[in-house]
């Protein structure tokens, strides 16, 4: 079975010692995880060492960083590099999130960079690609997501491109309450998966998780998750939410 993951984005929130007791309410639990599932924390930077110490030992537990430099070391003032994440063995990263192209102006030319780097040093990028409303009212969202893929990825060998996970966040769902039901993810997943086939090969696309992103929360977790392209969710707004995101983690495949 392909992987299924249940990813927690903190984004900007929760002081260290809110973190700490986050994590700490959720590993209580000591959800076992079965060998095709994650549970994945892209928690700020400044506690990725807390959180990757209190996740040691844990089977299928990971952290995560929220972004990396697009450029490998040097003289770049506040940004954090790929290869430094690897040096403190972080497994995962998530790459152009909707609010980092929104916010810092990041394109999908500079994301391709940030993805290669990622995987010069070993880290899983979780690539987020998504439209907006005014594109899904114009009936434009699967030539946008499209474009997105092609730009950011689509000249990556397929031994790269099996290592990348893929997070389908329409930006009219996040943080917003309003979440795409679990027709229209499966519908725009089974297109990702689609591209990803005629792309490279059937194998190869059944093989990349695919996560929906986009208000997920206890109460729709398992109808979303459930669909068959649907491989799991990135979640912002109830990963801060300890019971929130324990019934999520348990509404994996
Ligand atoms: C996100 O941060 O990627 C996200 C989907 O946020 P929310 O779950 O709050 O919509």
């Amino acid at each position: 079975m392909r992987q299924q993951i249940a990813a927690a984005n903190w984004k900007m929130n929760l002081t260290y010692q809110q973190g700490e007791q986050l994590l700490d309410a959720i590993l209580k639990e000591n959800i076992a995880l079965a060998d095709h599932q994650a549970a994945v924390f892209a928690v700020p930077f400044p506690y990725l060492m807390m959180a990757s110490q209190k996740l040691s030992g844990r089977t299928n537990y990971y952290v995560s960083a929220q972004n990396c430099s697009d450029v490998k070391a040097g003289a770049y003032t506040g940004e954090v590099s790929a290869e430094m994440l690897k040096s403190i063995n972080i497994g995962y990263c998530v790459l152009g999130h909707s609010e980092r192209r929104e916010y810092f102006s990041e394109r999908n030319q500079s994301l391709a960079q940030k993805v290669q780097l990622c995987l010069d040093n070993g880290i899983t990028p979780i690539f987020c690609c998504g439209e907006s409303l005014s594109i899904r009212e114009v009936g434009a969202q699967e030539g946008f997501v499209e474009t997105q893929l092609m730009e950011s990825l689509f000249h990556f060998s397929e031994a790269d491109i099996r290592k990348i996970v893929i997070a389908y966040e329409p930006i009219w769902a996040i943080g917003t309450g309003k979440t795409a039901t679990a027709a229209q993810a499966q519908e725009m997943h089974a297109h990702i998966r689609h591209l990803f086939a005629k792309k490279y090969n059937k194998a190869t696309a059944d093989h990349i998780p695919i996560l929906y992103g986009g208000s997920v929360k206890a109460a729709n977790a398992m109808e979303l998750f459930h669909s068959p392209d649907v491989d799991g969710g990135l979640v912002g707004g109830a990963s801060l939410v300890a019971t929130e995101f324990i019934s999520i983690i348990r509404a994996l495949k």
